[in-house]
């Protein structure tokens, strides 16, 4: 039986834009929304995407060819002009603001249909929030540490491959947002002053992620869980690599000692030294 995981960063602050652990945000101190309600996701995500300082598409367009018409055709003609008759003299220059004149009338398609891609690429997300969430990674905090050798008690199963183990860091990328998810559960870990318990189910995962990331097909699982945290896996390619710490691993665990007879009689470590995790690092 795997152990409950704790959701990983699955809150979100739409003020901040920042994706966090917390109930309330690390930033501005406001109370975070659950991302893992579909109605709490959906109130993110239309906050994200409301765009004040923005016009619409059609207004962008207008309003840059507008500008130009009001200030630019003038300036060119005048510089022209200017330049002409500093050069040849005031017939010339007469010609050349006849010639800035005229050239206004394919200047003037130029910019506005050049602005007219301009936007349509720049629009060309639209419905994508304005904003994506970014992961807020909050600080390590410090502590007692160990090190020393994994042996696995309450197993989490990877998002990935599924594998049952100690803990696991999932990184990469959606169309939206940056992916790091992590979840730990309950580890034995042995070391040469002797083995402690390690409740790691709320510590942070900051093992060394994998460097590249390959496109995946998230199944059911793995969609839900990049839905409740925003990432929108059914809008673009996924890319992910999942790091997972197994039975055997080495780790560096930081948190806090105690030491208290288990009620669940654990054989053996019924007086367990124990270390509630703040932090799992490659050891
Ligand atoms: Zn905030």
């Amino acid at each position: 039986m795997l152990g409950s995981v704790v959701p990983d960063r699955s809150r979100a602050c739409p003020a901040c834009a920042l994706r966090v652990r917390q109930t309330r945000c690390p930033r501005c101190g406001a109370d975070t929304v659950d991302l893992r309600d579909r109605k709490e996701r959906r109130v993110v995500s239309l906050r994200l995407a409301a765009r004040p300082a923005e016009g619409p598409r059609e207004g962008w367009v207008g309003d840059v060819v507008a500008t130009y018409l009001r200030w630019g055709v003038p300036a060119v003609a005048a510089l022209g002009a200017g330049i002409l008759m500093y050069l040849h003299g005031l017939a010339a220059g007469i010609v050349g603001l006849l010639m800035g004149f005229f050239g206004q009338l394919v200047l003037v398609p130029v910019v506005a249909g050049g602005t007219a891609v301009a936007s349509w690429v720049y629009h060309a997300g639209r419905g994508r929030p304005a904003r994506s969430l970014r992961i807020f990674d909050e600080p390590a905090p410090e502590g007692d540490e160990i090190v020393g050798v994994v042996r696995v008690r309450r197993p989490v199963s990877s998002p990935l491959s599924h594998t049952p183990c100690g803990a696991y860091r999932l990184v990469g990328r959606t169309s939206v947002a940056a992916v790091d998810e992590a979840a730990a559960g309950e580890l034995l870990v042995e070391t040469p002053e002797g083995a402690f318990v390690v409740e790691a189910r709320h510590a942070q995962v900051r093992l060394e992620p994998p460097t590249t990331h390959p496109v995946v097909r998230p199944d059911a699982a793995l969609t839900k869980l990049l839905e409740e945290r925003s990432l929108e896996p059914t809008r673009g390619p996924v890319h992910l690599a999942e790091r997972i710490l197994r039975d055997g691993d080495r780790v560096r665990v930081r948190g806090v000692r105690s030491s208290e007879r288990r009620e669940d009689g654990y054989r053996g470590h019924e007086d367990a030294a124990r270390i509630d995790a703040f932090v799992l690092l490659d050891g």
